[in-house]
């Protein structure tokens, strides 16, 4: 957010569908996130939405300073789309690509949109070094500056000199290390994760009320995490009762993110909100299920079990 220029109470229009640190860096640079709500299908950020949300601004000659997009759950947001419409109003796209790392879009991979994007290696990701991530950019400038900051912002001369008030925001090379020996193995696990989806899928897709998210036509989804949506108005269970039917058993499953602007903290703030309605309804459908890639075929007949049990008990 530094290095797009973002200052005090500027604003910046940010996905609404996902976990929190996709907004926490606008806020600590004093920047006012603006949340948008995701489309139907691919559950990422509307491009309808965000335009109006941009030409609303355009009118008042108050654009955003930038527009961070999220690709949840390992797909990609819709870019063909979304990238048009950020040049067109000349506002810089950032892409939050967490939970794609593998993931493509329009045959290029998830990161390559924008001016910069940021992946996490956070435990639960598809690759992990425990913690830390990786900033991205083809912007050499950005990515000089980036580097500055993350490393205490030490003037490059002998002696310690600063400018400016920079973090300790580098990973250490033990860590990447780690990172770099599992890119060997990134296709293996999106093909186990790929595997993982499509077993589910066919062992509960006949469930009254139950639905997974279709991969986008524009994108191939690494499947990063299954998740599936139970519509309580046709089926005889909900989400919370085949996770706590799951969590007897001991299997750790989850509700999907609850959606930013229904966070206390940012209501708190009084943080805007376009459109709303379609991740309200997936946060209270949805629910992930254990996907790591080392399950094993009897570890996700375990749960398929307990869930169809839960459907069959009502
Ligand atoms: C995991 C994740 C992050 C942040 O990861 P950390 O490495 O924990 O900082 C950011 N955005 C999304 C969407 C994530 O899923």
């Amino acid at each position: 957010m530094r290095c797009v220029g973002l200052k005090a109470g500027e604003e910046v229009l940010v996905s609404t569908f996902t976990f929190i640190p996709s907004a926490n860096p606008i806020v600590y640079e004093g920047g006012r996130p603006v949340f948008v709500d995701s489309e139907v299908n691919s559950w990422n950020m509307d491009p309808v939405l965000l335009e109006r949300a941009l030409a609303t601004r355009a009118a008042k000659g108050r654009l955003p300073r930038a527009v961070t997009v999220v690709d949840l759950y390992g797909q990609s947001a819709n870019y063909p789309e979304i990238a048009a419409i950020c040049e067109r109003y000349g506002v810089a796209l950032i892409e939050d690509a967490a939970e794609a790392l593998g993931a493509t879009c329009d045959g290029r991979p998830a990161g390559a949109f924008g001016l910069a994007a940021a992946f996490s290696f956070n435990g639960n990701k598809i690759i992990t070094t425990s913690g830390g991530g990786m900033l991205v950019s083809d912007d050499a400038a950005f990515i000089a500056q980036a580097r500055h900051l993350a490393t205490q912002a030490r003037e490059p001369v002998a002696h310690y000199e600063h400018r400016t008030i920079g973090y300790n925001y580098r990973m250490s090379n033990v860590l990447a290390a780690l990172g770099r020996g599992q890119l060997r193995v990134l296709d293996d696990r999106i093909a186990a994760r790929r595997r993982i989806f499509e077993a589910y899928r066919a062992a509960l897709a006949d469930l009254p009320g139950v639905g997974f998210r279709a991969e986008s036509p524009w994108g191939r989804c690494s499947r990063w995490l299954t998740c599936l949506t139970i519509d309580q108005g046709v089926a005889p269970t909900d989400c919370e009762k085949v996770r706590l039917a799951l969590e007897k058993t001991n299997i750790e499953s989850r509700p999907v993110w609850k959606p930013l602007h229904l966070q206390p903290v940012f209501r708190d703030m009084g943080c805007e909100i376009v459109g709303g309605a379609v991740s309200e309804r997936l946060f209270a459908q949805g629910l992930c299920l254990p996907s790591g890639s080392s399950m094993t075929e009897v570890d996700q007949n375990r749960v398929i079990a307990v869930v169809r049990k839960a459907f069959a008990a009502g």
